[in-house]
């Protein structure tokens, strides 16, 4: 499977199951739409050929011959070398250790969703243009013991709750702290906690959970009051500031040497 899209003038081919990725010209990126739903890998020596002609033809307009040529030949050699169009096996897309890779962190989307509307939100409002959901306990636990068991070596591991906003699902998270904790035991390892908040929802009980068990706090605010109104509203389009100021110095101040 491959992903192509373009930033800026650049076009990135991403090939999920290897994890390569390569910034290819137009010439090429034209000769891949031609794959979208079809793996050249599948097609037979013969049908490859039969193929490659089809594309030279479609694109002979467009390109000289030879560029043409050199281009289908510089995708060949992509494949053969195993990082194009790379077999889909269970192994290859879920198991980093199957490539030799070891993971350390893991970043746990608590919440697809969100109670603020800032203008500038990279994730689509909190849902990243998808649905909006909270992450379950059933799949965190899961995503916890995939990190231990793909930890190889590595003693310190880290989990960011991150969202949207992650305190949209916060006994989620206070279950999942748990069951980290109770895992790392098992399996000798050690959990760095980290939470990313808005601080809209945050309250006394939050807070003292937070204090006593994540090693790091991430808060976000614009500044100046009339900055962060500005950029970082509610859902109904009001600022913000007066919400969470108070509540994100007092969090501040009981840190207590944490941060
Ligand atoms: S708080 Fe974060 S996730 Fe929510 S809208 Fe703002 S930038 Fe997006």
């Amino acid at each position: 499977m491959i992903h192509l899209y373009k930033f800026k003038d650049l076009n990135i081919l991403l090939d999920v199951n290897s994890g390569a990725v390569h910034i290819v010209s137009d010439l090429v990126r034209d000769i891949l739409s031609f794959f979208d739903d079809k793996d050249p890998c599948a097609c037979k020596a013969a049908d490859w050929h039969a193929e490659k002609a089809k594309i030279c033809a479609a694109l002979a307009q467009k390109y000289p011959d030879k560029a043409l040529e050199d281009a289908m030949d510089d995708v060949e050699t992509l494949i053969s070398e195993g990082s194009l169009f790379t077999e889909d096996t269970p192994e290859a897309s879920v198991s980093p250790e199957s490539r030799g890779a070891v993971i350390k962190a893991m970043c746990l989307h608590a919440a697809h969703d969100c109670n603020m509307r800032c203008a500038y939100c990279f994730a689509g409002t909190g849902d990243y243009a998808g649905k909006r959901a909270l992450l379950s306990l059933e799949t965190g636990k899961k995503a916890i013991d995939f990190l231990i068991r793909q930890s190889g070596n590595r003693k310190n591991l880290e989990i960011d709750f991150f969202g949207g906003e992650p305190l949209m699902n916060f006994e989620v998270v206070k279950e999942l702290v748990r069951y980290g904790r109770t895992r790392e035991q098992l399996s000798d390892k050690h959990i760095r906690f980290t939470l990313t908040t808005n601080g809209l929802l945050l309250d006394a009980d939050k807070e003292h959970f937070i204090n006593a068990h994540m090693d790091n706090v991430i808060l976000s605010i614009d500044g100046r009051p009339e900055v962060n109104d500005r950029m970082r509203k509610t859902p109904s389009c009001s600022g913000t500031e007066e919400h969470i100021i108070g509540k994100l110095t007092h969090i501040t101040e009981n840190r207590d040497g944490l941060y």
